[in-house]
């Protein structure tokens, strides 16, 4: 029986590799960066060549960190940054122009013309998305509008569109496919009825012939070309990183929870089969495909969480490390009546202003950096809350205990504050590593490393739990306020 499991984890900035155990323990990992590029204000591209190096690299370098016999690798799984789009050529596998990143906003004008035409209803039912420069599609339209002659050949079926999972799999492995967590990301794809979408793609000027094959997030995705490892190496988990991070946090039930505390918050409530369609701004999603049907998520994002932290520390200057902030907010008992809403880059769900700038409220000559390093970590806590808030009115249940991941969730003041604000306990698992825990689950389910669900969910094992010890009463009152200053943020526009 094979001991291990490859977890590929191909994020925004870096590329990782990290080898499992059957215990689920992280056995040996590797990380290497690559460029970001930013061609124009507001653009961001990446080179899918050295997305595809850096990842095999990561990978080589963890087996031989860990001295992991090859025959001894079960599967791969992979997690990758979702939405970035690239398009290659079908026989030669290149790339025709660079990545265009989940960040980039090249798509705006398309985006508005699009809802002009009043689409954005149409939009949201068939794909549980909004109409933005975030999602994949206006990405592809862009390139084929823009490269000379791109058109004709994606027509003619010479090109393929892939997420950075699918261009990973078509050099690995030669197979052009992807999983429904990766295309309910793309505003292509009806996460109804499980399918590429026709009327979509005739409106986004989108030849089908360029699109992956859609298989479940769990199961063979195909074998590694031999020259790449030295051996075959089939590949059976692929799934979107946070959807991976869900279920890495082993949330595989209605109703739980997890949330990402990096430079933004992801939160993901599993609804079970049910598409829950957000009358709050939210995201529908698919979360995985075991083999057994879709299931689903609902889906936040808060753009500025852990960056407003580095913000105090790169530009206000009034912090030395990160890691610090934890005893300051502890050395003050409040922030005094102060509020900070860090929307430097306007504000996601469920308020999704894009006009809206960051404020500082309540300020006192009686006030230290220490209220303002409180106040920060705070205003985690409240966009998280307003999240789930919006969540529970779409679910129509509260949620009942959420499960934590990311660099910030480190932080104990921010977890038992975020546990107080919600009024749910918080729990934070020992490993940390959810995403690409969340990729090995899929491809070790599929292989027999793990039997079951069950047998997961009895890894997960809790590093710290948090109880909400705020009484209601100053729990309203804080929110309260955090909603004034939110308002009064959104007004200064
Ligand atoms: P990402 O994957 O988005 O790069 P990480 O999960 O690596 O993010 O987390 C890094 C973020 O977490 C940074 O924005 C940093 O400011 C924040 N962070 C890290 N440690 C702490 C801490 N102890 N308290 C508060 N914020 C922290």
């Amino acid at each position: 029986m094979k001991e291990y499991i490859l977890a590929m984890d191909q994020g925004t900035t870096s590329s990782r590799a990290i080898i499992f155990n059957r215990k689920s323990e992280v056995f040996s990992t590797s990380q290497i960066e690559f460029r970001q590029m930013f061609p124009k204000p507001g653009w961001v591209e990446h080179d899918p060549a050295e997305i595809l190096k850096t990842q095999i690299d990561a990978a080589k370098a963890a087996i031989e960190k860990g001295k992991v016999p090859l025959n001894q690798i079960a599967a791969i799984g992979i997690a990758n940054q979702r939405e970035t789009t690239i398009l290659w050529e079908k026989n030669t596998g290149k790339a025709v122009y660079n990545a265009i990143v989940w960040q980039c906003r090249r798509t705006t004008e398309l985006c508005r013309e699009l809802k002009q035409q009043g689409m954005e209803q149409t939009i949201r039912e068939k794909t549980g998305l909004l109409i933005d420069p975030y999602f994949s599609g206006t990405k592809v339209m862009w390139m084929l509008k823009q490269v000379p002659g791109l058109m004709q050949r994606a027509e003619k079926g010479e090109i393929c569109f892939g997420t950075v999972d699918s261009w990973l799999l078509y050099h690995l492995t030669g197979n052009h496919s992807t999983d429904p967590s990766n295309a309910s990301r793309t505003l292509l794809y009806n996460i109804h009825k499980g399918c590429w979408d026709d009327d979509l793609c005739k409106l986004f000027g989108i030849p089908m012939a360029i699109l992956p094959a859609v298989l479940p997030s769990s199961g063979n995705f195909g074998i590694t070309k031999k020259e790449i490892f030295g051996v075959e190496i089939p590949v059976c988990g692929i799934a979107g990183d946070q959807q991976a991070a869900l279920f890495g946090q082993g949330c595989f039930s209605e109703g739980s929870a997890k949330n990402t505390y990096g430079t933004g918050c992801f939160a993901l409530l599993h609804t079970g089969k049910r598409p829950v369609v957000s009358r709050n701004n939210l995201l529908t999603t698919i979360a995985w495909d075991r083999g057994k049907g879709f299931e689903y998520a609902l889906e936040g994002s808060v753009f500025i969480a852990g960056a407003a932290i580095q913000w105090l520390r790169d530009s206000l200057k009034i912090i030395n490390s990160t890691e610090e902030t934890g005893e300051i907010a502890k050395s003050i008992s409040d922030t005094g009546g102060v509020y900070f809403v860090p929307a430097f880059v306007g504000m996601g769900a469920p308020y999704w202003d894009p006009g809206v700038r960051g404020t500082i409220l309540g300020l006192t000559r009686g006030n230290s950096p220490a209220h303002i390093v409180r106040a920060a970590l705070e205003s985690i806590a409240y966009q998280t809350r307003d999240l789930f808030s919006s969540m529970e009115k779409d679910r129509g249940k509260p949620v009942t205990t959420l499960r934590v991941d990311g660099g910030a969730s480190k932080n104990d003041f921010l977890m038992q504050f975020q546990a107080d604000i919600l009024g749910i306990p918080i729990e934070r698992p020992r490993v940390f590593e959810t995403t690409a825990l969340g990729a090995a689950y899929l491809a070790g389910l599929s292989t027999g490393i793990w039997d079951d669900i069950d047998e997961i969910s009895k890894n997960w094992k809790c590093g710290k739990s948090f109880s909400p010890e705020m009484q209601g009463k100053e729990r309203e009152e804080k929110l309260i306020n955090w909603e004034k200053a939110v308002k009064a943020a959104r007004m200064f526009v």
